[in-house]
């Protein structure tokens, strides 16, 4: 029979993984509802144009990366890859410009890529996104960022490296990019082959070559940075004046450019040692004219996505919680009945439920980091699991007592 195994590139999520899972989406559930923000959901699939419209036709995403395919009645559905184009569809179907401004909303779930898998990078990941929807103001770029920095921070990644920057409007990226190929072209001699052939398509791609020719060439390029108009550099310069404040290093990087086209003004991603070749924690930026391009008014939006896989890489093992606070070593119904009550009186409670011996359970009750254990025999005795102190109780209802239940 062939032997049955999960699709190359996605991952089960075993104990005691899950528990650490969950506990980066607690800690940003309790980071991002201190600053107003909601959790909200759309679905894992949507509308293919929802991300050819939205992220943009000449993305690696979506040119290569999409898990697309057609349903019954012949409509081409796409597994979404990220979660901003989504996000705004939503906004626009139920009216959300309707509702005080600036919307703010976060949610935690699967995204699909059709990528190399490598580690560190996978085909189905689990992002944690926030993002504020109808306003412009740069406080809301600021936030944003230190919100994800904070969650970062709790869930132990550890150091970690903030690159910023700025595209401008895509009146002025369009200009740049004109002006950059120009100057490509003047110096076409010395660039790699790749880049060359991509002139025409994408030339800020040169900037990521490895080639040292195409390097020698890039030092000296112009940046899109010196090119904002004056309205998006004083946006720029009060999102940095208010991370500044705020006390939060950060490194110009006039070079990042980011895999999706609906990107405007602000851009960052943040970067961990700790990670091999995929080095990225979770990035974001503003998006000032994604909902138009959807089919909406004109509304301006800004947000940030983080892989929780990369911030559990980063993070290491970390300390283990506790598994369990009492073990009762026994079975049969005074167990049963035991556990129920441990538990309504708000602890974690497990008996014997695999007919162990009783030197089985003790270890079973070690290995689960029991704090107490409870043997049921001809006594009732309970073992304090971290000083060894073992005591006789009289009866079930004692026992509660001496746990601190
Ligand atoms: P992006 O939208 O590409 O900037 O992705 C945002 C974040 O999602 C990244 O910084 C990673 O943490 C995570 N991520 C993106 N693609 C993958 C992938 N294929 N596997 C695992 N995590 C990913």
């Amino acid at each position: 029979m062939k032997k049955l195994q999960a699709p190359r590139g996605t991952l089960d999520v075993l104990p005691p993984d899950g528990r650490r899972r969950l506990d980066v989406v607690r800690i940003a559930d309790e980071v991002l509802s201190s600053a107003g923000y909601e959790p909200m959901e759309t679905p894992v699939f949507e509308d293919t144009e929802v991300f050819a419209r939205g992220v943009g036709e000449s993305t690696d995403i979506v040119q290569k990366e999409m898990f697309t395919f057609e349903d019954k009645a012949g409509r081409s559905l796409t597994l979404r890859p990220e979660a901003t184009a989504g996000l705004c569809r939503a906004y626009i179907e139920h009216g959300m410009h309707k509702l005080p401004q600036p919307v703010k909303v976060w949610y935690v779930g699967p995204f699909f890529r059709h990528e190399a898998p490598q580690a560190g990078r996978f085909r189905q990941f689990t992002q944690i996104d926030a993002e504020a929807i109808g306003s412009d103001d740069p406080s809301l770029d600021a936030e944003l960022i230190l919100l994800l920095d904070e969650i970062l921070e709790r869930a132990g990644t550890g150091p970690r490296r903030l690159r910023l920057s700025s595209l401008g409007t895509p009146v002025t990226r369009a200009g740049y990019v004109e002006e950059l190929r120009r100057y490509l072209r003047a110096r076409e001699d010395e660039l790699s082959e790749d880049v060359r052939s991509r002139l025409d398509q994408n030339p800020l791609r040169a900037f990521d070559a490895d080639h040292p020719g195409t390097q020698a060439v890039m030092k000296e390029a112009p940046l899109l940075l010196d090119r904002l108009a004056p309205e998006d550099a004083e946006h720029f310069a009060e999102v940095r004046a208010l991370l500044d404040a705020a006390g939060l290093e950060y490194e110009i990087d006039p070079t990042l450019v980011r895999g999706l086209d609906y990107y405007t003004r602000t851009v960052f991603e943040f970067e961990s040692e700790r990670l091999g070749a995929q080095a990225a924690l979770g990035g974001g930026g503003r998006y000032d004219g994604l909902i138009e391009e959807l089919g909406g008014q004109a509304t301006p939006g800004v947000g940030f996505a983080a892989g929780i896989e990369r911030i559990l890489l980063a993070a290491g093992e970390g300390e283990r919680s506790r598994g369990i606070d009492v073990f009762v070593a026994g079975t049969g119904r005074d167990a049963f009945q035991l556990v129920r009550r441990l538990r309504s009186s708000g602890m974690r409670a497990q008996m014997e439920q695999a007919g162990r011996s009783l030197k089985g359970q003790l270890k079973q009750a070690d290995r689960l980091g029991a704090r107490w254990t409870v043997i049921l025999g001809d006594e009732i005795e309970v073992k304090d699991m971290d000083t060894g102190d073992q005591r006789q109780a009289g009866s079930l209802d004692d026992v509660l007592g001496m746990v601190g239940g």
